[in-house]
């Protein structure tokens, strides 16, 4: 943890740099059967209370394309 994580200003453990320093050069992740809760559950999109991490959710429409999907798909779901 002190090698590669740091505490942000919500009190969240965070990498120290970015990209992750687990993220191989071929783009697989070199500790990816241990990774960590939030990369196994990414993009978060199937969340019960997304309403409380709908910015973060919004952020990743920009570098997600399935998170953009869905919520490109979003009026569609709503009568
Ligand atoms: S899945 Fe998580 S730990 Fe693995 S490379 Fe991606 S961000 Fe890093």
């Amino acid at each position: 943890m002190d090698t590669y994580l740091r505490i942000d200003e919500d009190g969240d453990y965070v990498f120290q740099s970015m990209p992750c320093p687990f993220l191989l050069a071929d783009n697989y992740c070199m500790v990816y059967a241990s990774r960590p809760r939030a990369c196994r559950a990414y993009p978060h999109t199937d969340q019960k209370n997304i309403k409380s991490i709908l910015s973060l959710c919004v952020k990743n429409t920009e570098t997600c394309p399935a998170v953009y999907r869905i919520f490109e798909k979003l009026p569609e779901q709503i009568p």
